[in-house]
């Protein structure tokens, strides 16, 4: 079989961080990856890196994910997959917006990342790195990949990145996807999960970047004595076009006049609210208690049970898209790379 080929894109966090010789944490130079790790040569794979300016991800902007997604679009056919490695704080963001921008994505876009730094004796880094690399090259019997989506790598789970929010600043399984099973375990075996991979849709169209953003956008959590004047005031920000809302279990907020009020104005000024819950796991059914269906009668959108960051990087892109009103309403309910289950349509 053919050797499969994949890019590595390093953009920085701690899996790229190596101790030197006067103890203090330096970036890895990855371009090295084979000398460092000789493991990696077994994987019979053919490597390259590519580095993007290495920083701290809690400083990542819609403009370094639309210079991630083009370095992708550019080498996209030359490889049969990617892996890219990124800090861990803000990983489910960026890989739930590449799964957005990239459209007609036919080949595997691995992220990961480490919780230890690679120069340290006891890093979840290598491990990482090397299985991340395995998946992004496995193909099938027809020489297809296994892993045609933008997916993340952790501790032996591989999600659908769209699915992903980091749930532990402590444990080495740092991510968790509460409302998807896994599309693999690794243990001895890699066992993939194929009715949970999801299958390319593009019919041959070509791989294209769909990189306008619109930030106009905020995240709202709701909490028990969240005043009248904090809500106005977030959301009367001038120029806001997209408010995440996170709500109560299954999509609920106080019947109260005020924030009724509040909310209805808003979306009289066209702007679009979009209901999340704040539980982990679980979805937005506003249809199930009278504090849910207010919200729904005012035309709030229902986010189902896509994460925090799905939820505001879709949000953030629909908008740069140019939709608005009902178009985008209907896009935000709709599962368009697997982000959410509209369970109405169940
Ligand atoms: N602060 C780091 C980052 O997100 C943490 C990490 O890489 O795990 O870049």
């Amino acid at each position: 079989m053919k050797k499969s080929s994949v890019l590595i894109v390093y953009t920085g966090g701690t899996i790229g961080m190596r101790r030197n010789e006067n103890g203090t944490l330096a970036p890895f130079d990855f371009s090295t990856i084979e000398q460092e790790f000789p493991a990696v040569r077994n994987l019979n794979v053919d490597i390259s890196v590519c580095k993007m300016e290495a920083i701290d991800s809690s400083n990542v902007t819609p403009a370094r994910w639309s210079e991630l997604a083009h370095i992708i679009a550019d080498n996209y056919a030359d490889y049969d997959g990617f892996v890219v490695l990124h800090g861990t704080d803000t990983m489910s963001y960026t890989a739930s917006a590449l799964s957005f921008m990239l459209e007609n994505l036919e080949k595997p876009v691995i992220f990961t990342g480490s919780q230890i730094p690679m120069g340290v004796m006891r890093t979840d880094g290598r491990e990482n790195l090397i299985t991340a690399i395995e998946l992004a090259a496995a193909v099938d019997v027809e020489g297809r990949p296994v892993v045609p989506e933008v997916a993340l790598y952790f501790q032996n789970r591989l999600f659908r990145a769209n699915r992903t929010s980091k749930h532990s600043a402590e444990a080495l399984s740092a991510f968790e996807s509460r409302n998807l099973p896994p599309l693999a375990e690794v243990g001895v075996n890699i066992l993939y999960n194929n009715s949970v991979i999801a299958k390319p849709k593009s019919n041959g169209a070509p791989l294209r970047v769909l990189d306008r953003l619109d930030e106009s956008v905020v995240i709202i959590k709701i909490f028990p004595g969240l005043s009248s004047e904090s809500l106005r005031a977030m959301l009367s920000i001038e120029g806001v076009r997209g408010v995440v809302l996170e709500t109560f279990g299954t999509g609920n907020a106080p019947t109260t006049e005020w924030f009724i009020s509040a909310i209805r104005e808003t979306i009289a000024r066209g702007v679009a609210v979009v209901n999340i819950t704040q539980c982990q796991g679980g979805a937005v059914a506003m249809h199930l208690y009278e504090t849910g269906r207010q919200l729904q009668d005012m035309g709030v959108i229902c986010g189902y049970d896509m994460t925090t960051e799905a939820a505001v990087t879709k949000l953030m892109w629909l908008l740069g898209q140019g939709l608005s009103g009902k178009a985008l309403a209907e896009k935000m309910a709709t599962s368009l790379r697997g982000e959410l289950e509209n369970y109405d349509k169940m």
